[in-house]
């Protein structure tokens, strides 16, 4: 017997005990990526979840469910409604804390106070820290034991789609329009599509299931490049050096300082762009330093690209015999550009949230995800809350109703998309 009262709607109240059933099944099993990897998925590991998922979506009748090139493919008939919607999720976890031996706690009508850990005493999830915690009183909030990260991300994700999927298998009376399911590996290590055939996929329209807070919809992430900036000095016996040794190492002592400090990830924050040097290399003979530059804007994105070469190009000029070379190259676009063109795929989900219950929050994520790889391939996909906080954390963790908001959430929007006409 569930609570009704804990639930936001009955749907979600109908949907609980099986999106919890799964995400407490598949946390426990290690999925996490290894960013030093050269395979694809990054780790063998990964698929011992997407193999389940394969079955399980077998047995509830989605005939043409597989495993293909490290994905887990499978396509739901349409009844109504003609613009094929794709849903993500991605299988992996985080590298940045231990992900292996999830041992999942759930709170069962938690009761606002602060979490603490048996097994990680000086661990403490307290609502002052994570404000989002108090909207989960009275409700079953589900951490790990405090030693490992929960897997929330994304495992609420794949689970709020397993959900969905399994409830529309039952039932067949449900309109929808085709749909296509997709569960990716390696998305934490930047991987997430690269290997995916869009064009044999089929869908024209994408949805992300890898947000946080419920009701949260991101349709507008970072642009951003890569630049690598290359000072060449002169070396010359340092005995016998005056007039003649170029060092390349106080070229790019006074270029990282030239850098403002004020455009760093540091001190900018809501849609404020950056600059960041992120690694340095070399000798006195020759340094290379990568940086990466943020803008939610494309276009201020390519003035940064600019400015930060000039300045490159001005701190090496008064040395006839040192040289920079710089190089900058695209790493993804903010899909706001692309989704500008169709604003009813926000829309829809911000409708969809609406149905669920829920206030959209229309949020703009100061990084890209999978949906920006898969906007600039083709395929407009913005991304929607799941319910997971405090990720690539000990502290991580996520309650069963936020996520059965979330697999209510997908149903409304299959149910919204069935009505939409071409
Ligand atoms: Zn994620």
């Amino acid at each position: 017997m569930t609570d009704h009262a804990r639930y936001t709607s009955e749907l979600a109240d109908e949907l609980g005990p099986d999106v919890r059933e799964r995400f407490i099944r598949y946390v426990k099993i290690d999925t996490q990526a290894d960013e030093d990897s050269e395979t694809f998925p990054s780790t063998a590991k990964q698929l011992d979840l997407s193999r389940i998922l394969v079955d399980e979506l077998l047995a509830m009748g989605v005939a043409d469910a597989r495993l293909e090139d490290g994905y887990v493919l499978a396509s739901l008939e349409g009844t109504s409604g003609s613009t094929p919607v794709a849903l993500f999720a991605h299988v992996d976890t985080s590298p940045d804390a231990p992900g292996g031996g999830v041992k999942p706690r759930v709170i069962e009508k938690y009761d606002g106070s602060d979490i603490t850990y048996d097994a990680n005493p000086e661990l403490i999830l307290s609502p002052k820290e994570s404000p989002d915690l108090r909207a989960q009183k009275g409700r079953d909030v589900i951490t790990s034991d405090g030693t490992t990260l929960l897997g929330a991300d994304d495992k609420a994700g794949v689970a709020a789609i397993m959900t969905a999927v399994k409830y529309l298998q039952e039932h067949p009376e449900a309109p929808r329009p085709p749909l296509n399911i997709c569960f990716t590996p390696d998305e934490e290590v930047g991987q997430g599509i690269s290997h995916l055939d869009l064009d044999a996929f089929g869908a024209e329209v994408g949805y992300t299931l890898d947000g946080s807070t419920a009701g949260s919809i991101e349709d507008e992430t970072f642009s951003a490049d890569h630049m690598v900036v290359s000072f060449q000095g002169r070396q010359t016996h340092p005995g016998a050096a005056k007039d003649k040794m170029v060092n390349a190492l106080r070229l790019a002592g006074r270029f990282i300082d030239a850098l403002p400090y004020d455009e760093a990830p540091e001190t900018t924050s809501g849609r404020e762009g950056f600059v960041h040097p992120a690694s340095i290399e070399g000798t006195s003979s020759g340094i290379t330093i990568k940086l990466i530059l943020r803008d939610f804007d494309t276009d201020l994105l390519t003035e940064r690209g600019r400015r930060v070469r000039a300045l490159a190009e001005e701190i090496v000029a008064p040395f006839a015999a040192g040289s920079v070379e710089v190089t900058i190259s695209q790493q993804y676009r903010n899909m706001k550009d692309h989704l500008r063109v169709r604003p009813e795929i926000a829309d829809i989900a911000h409708r969809a949230i609406e149905a669920a219950g829920l206030t959209p929050i229309r949020g703009i994520i100061r990084g890209g995800t999978d949906g920006s790889m898969l906007t600039a391939k083709g395929l407009p996909t913005p991304n929607l809350f799941t319910g997971m906080h405090d990720i690539h954390s000990l502290k991580e963790w996520v309650s069963v109703q936020d996520m059965a908001d979330s697999a209510a959430t997908i149903l409304h929007l299959v149910r919204l998309w069935s009505e939409e006409a071409r």
